[in-house]
């Protein structure tokens, strides 16, 4: 079929973007989905850092590419030997899917399924295919499996999860990315528990997410730590215990006298080598460092070995926050709408196609937590 999609085919554009317009809005053709493939129409895309690492060069990928990994829609074909959802079920995307048959799969870890990994660096689906193709028949990169900044994409069976039909899919499509990578960092792979100290550095759509969780974990001091003081006002509302600006001198030792030493656990949910090396210090005697954003290729982070041994600190990667997709999306939606995950506090605005080139100004500038695309508009 013939749709309209977001098409990045040359990355590290100068800024600002509403200028230089690396994303070009396209018609292309999506092929129909193949053997355990579905056929979906989005109802919701999200504005993440991932895409714009894509857009700015700072990770680059293999392109053209059509962009977006962060979403939710409703399934409209179902592709050969799909069995297990209907036409008209609302699904998230998730934005690595899982084969079930790989050593990490059979172990419980699907975010770090060996085969997504190597068909999603291709730009693939997990069949190998692409069903995308520009109007000169050129074939299109699919990102994370997913491509969701257009009308309709062709995924994986494995890269949806199905949930209830009374949230709006706008508001859904949080759940794909910001959510799980930081509500799941907290819950999943640092488990927090109640009482415990905790520093989250970073207040974007992950840190904030990983703020949420660390409330709904019952962290006892919860301090949160970013530049901007608008973004620190809105964590004091979300239930950050106290703030710090990165920007003040001594923002680390400022965390370590709040809590008594340093805290139990510090996340890094901003990707950059400061945000980590704050972190890092910030975790006390026998605390533990988890980071969860991506920083630019190549970037690299040194500690002092010692500190691993004599103070026992660790430090531990968490992708797509640890998360069983099948299990995590479905129960923090239900928190959500049990007001105990408000993660809605998260959304700036909904955009429609012209507006993507502007969204990653904004989100460049730090304006701003989550903007939603909405390809159909609401
Ligand atoms: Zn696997
Ligand atoms: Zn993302």
């Amino acid at each position: 079929m013939r749709m309209k999609a977001a098409v990045l085919r040359e990355g590290g554009k100068p800024r600002p973007f509403a200028t230089t317009c690396p994303v070009a809005v396209e018609e292309v053709e999506l092929d129909p989905p193949g053997p355990g493939e579905v056929l979906v129409r989005v109802g919701g895309a999200g504005i993440c850092h991932s895409d714009l690492s894509v857009v700015n060069g700072d990770r680059a990928r293999g392109l053209p590419m059509v962009l977006g990994h962060e979403g939710a829609g409703e399934i409209v074909e179902l592709g050969a030997g799909v069995t297990d959802v209907s036409v008209g079920a609302h699904i998230v995307f998730q934005f690595t899917p899982s084969c079930g048959r790989c050593r990490r799969c059979l172990e419980g870890r699907p975010q770090v399924c060996e085969r997504a990994a190597a068909t999603k660096s291709k730009g693939q689906l997990m069949s190998g295919a692409r069903r995308l193709v520009d109007l000169d028949g050129a074939p299109l990169n699919h990102h994370s499996g997913v491509s969701c900044y257009a009308e309709y994409a062709v995924v994986d069976r494995g890269s949806v999860v199905v949930i209830e039909d009374e949230i709006p899919l706008h508001e859904a499509a949080i759940f794909g990315c910001a959510v799980m990578t930081g509500t799941g960092a907290v819950v999943n792979t640092a488990r927090i528990r109640p009482g415990d100290s905790v520093a989250v550095v970073g207040l974007g759509g992950v840190g904030l997410c990983g703020l949420l969780g660390a409330v709904l974990g019952g962290a006892e001091t919860l301090i949160a730590v970013d530049l901007s003081d608008e973004k620190l006002g809105l964590a004091r509302q979300l239930g950050a215990t106290h703030t710090v600006n990165a920007a003040e001198p001594g923002c680390v030792e400022r965390v370590r006298d709040i809590s008594g030493g340093g805290v139990d656990f510090a996340f890094d949910l901003a990707g950059t080598i400061k945000a980590l090396e704050t972190a890092y210090g910030c975790a006390r005697h026998g605390g533990s460092v988890v980071t969860a954003g991506l920083s630019p290729t190549g970037a690299r982070f040194s500690f002092e070995q010692s500190d691993l041994v004599s103070q026992e600190k660790s430090i531990r990667g968490s992708y797509m926050g640890s998360c069983v997709p099948v299990r995590d999306i479905p129960r923090f939606i239900s928190l959500y709408r049990q007001g105990r995950l408000p993660v809605d506090r998260l959304l700036d605005r909904t955009i429609g196609f012209e507006q993507v080139n502007e969204a990653f100004d904004r989100l460049s500038d730090v304006a701003t937590v989550r903007q939603i695309l909405v390809p159909h508009g609401l």
